[in-house]
């Protein structure tokens, strides 16, 4: 294989809020053959480079970006299990898709993973983000992290040298533009049936409390110090608030849903006003979740 570049690559067409201009160029690893022809890639241009996993987090502005985007492609590589004393190693591509992840351990039986039901995205995106719902983060399953950069190539990183926080990933020495290669995580023996009642249970909490099918990218605040965002965002007054054709959705005021046409412009201001309104209201300042663009 070689490193694919694509020109102008829409940030619309690659985010789950459908929103965003276009990037200069797209470069998508689909072997690790590929990184050398990367590294190359990154030294010979001045474009800020950023990792795209599935866009399932990022709030990208309209109009023209001056970014490479990086994207690891599908073909990293099967699942692969090895067997600890009382845990299983699973080996995750970080091109896997998070969902992709969950059912192929509802089919094996594996249990570890059911809180985060829902959650979009790739592994990789997983990792970065630490995504978490219904009591589990993705750190606190990882075992090992595969990662890439142009000067120290592909090292495996133990995850008690990492830093998992809320929504944070580091590694030790992490430079810029570091990227997720695989994981490892561990998970324990269940059984199917088991696994897929508790997958089941979450998804359908999650149906009636937020706007599973709609273009989001999930919560675009953090919730402060214990507090809920969208609580906080919905005493504000700001749950079905719009701007043009976006708005706070009417089912969860920290999910800010594109109704059709919306642009990012539009999202931004909707985020200023969310904030203004919770710190007037509350004093509390929010920080924003989604990644901005
Ligand atoms: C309907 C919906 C529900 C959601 N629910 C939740 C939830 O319950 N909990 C939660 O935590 N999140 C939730 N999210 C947000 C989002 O799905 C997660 O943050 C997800 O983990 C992001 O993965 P991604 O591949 O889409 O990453 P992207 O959005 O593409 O990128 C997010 C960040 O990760 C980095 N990144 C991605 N891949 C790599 C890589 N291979 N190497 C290095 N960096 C990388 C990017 O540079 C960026 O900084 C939800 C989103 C939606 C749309």
């Amino acid at each position: 294989m070689t490193l694919e570049l694509i020109p102008n690559p829409s940030l619309a067409q690659r985010t789950t809020l459908r929103l965003g201009g276009t990037a200069d160029v797209e470069a998508v690893v689909h072997d690790e053959r590929d990184l050398d022809e990367l590294g190359c890639f990154l030294a010979t241009h001045t474009l800020r480079p950023f990792v795209l996993g599935k866009g399932s987090n990022l709030l990208a502005s309209d109009g023209r970006l001056d970014l490479a985007l990086i994207r690891v492609g599908a073909g990293s590589g099967p699942l692969r299990v090895e067997r600890t004393d009382d845990t299983l190693i699973v080996r995750c591509p970080a091109s896997l898709a998070l969902p992709g992840l969950l059912g192929w351990a509802k089919k094996a039986g594996l249990a570890g993973l059911e809180g985060l039901t829902g959650i979009p995205g790739s592994v990789g995106g997983a990792v970065a983000m630490n995504a978490g719902s219904y009591g589990v983060e993705f750190g606190d399953l990882v075992t090992r992290v595969r990662l890439w950069s142009p000067a120290g190539g592909l090292v495996w990183v133990a995850a008690n040298e990492c830093v998992f926080g809320y929504r944070h990933f580091s590694a030790p020495a992490r430079p810029a533009g570091r990227l997720i290669w695989e994981v490892e995580i561990g998970l324990s023996e269940s059984t199917p049936r088991s696994v897929h009642r508790q997958m089941q249970s979450v998804y359908e909490k999650k149906r009636a409390t937020q706007p599973v099918t709609a273009r989001s990218a999930g919560c675009v605040f953090k919730n402060p110090g214990g507090e809920s965002a969208g609580r906080l965002l919905d005493k504000a007054g700001m749950k079905g608030v719009r701007v043009g054709d976006m708005a706070f959705s009417e089912m969860h005021a920290n999910f800010l849903v594109n109704l059709g046409q919306g642009t990012s412009a539009q999202a931004m201001e909707l985020i200023e006003t969310g904030r203004e309104a919770v710190r007037d209201a509350f004093g509390v300042a929010l920080e924003t979740e989604v990644i901005t663009l």
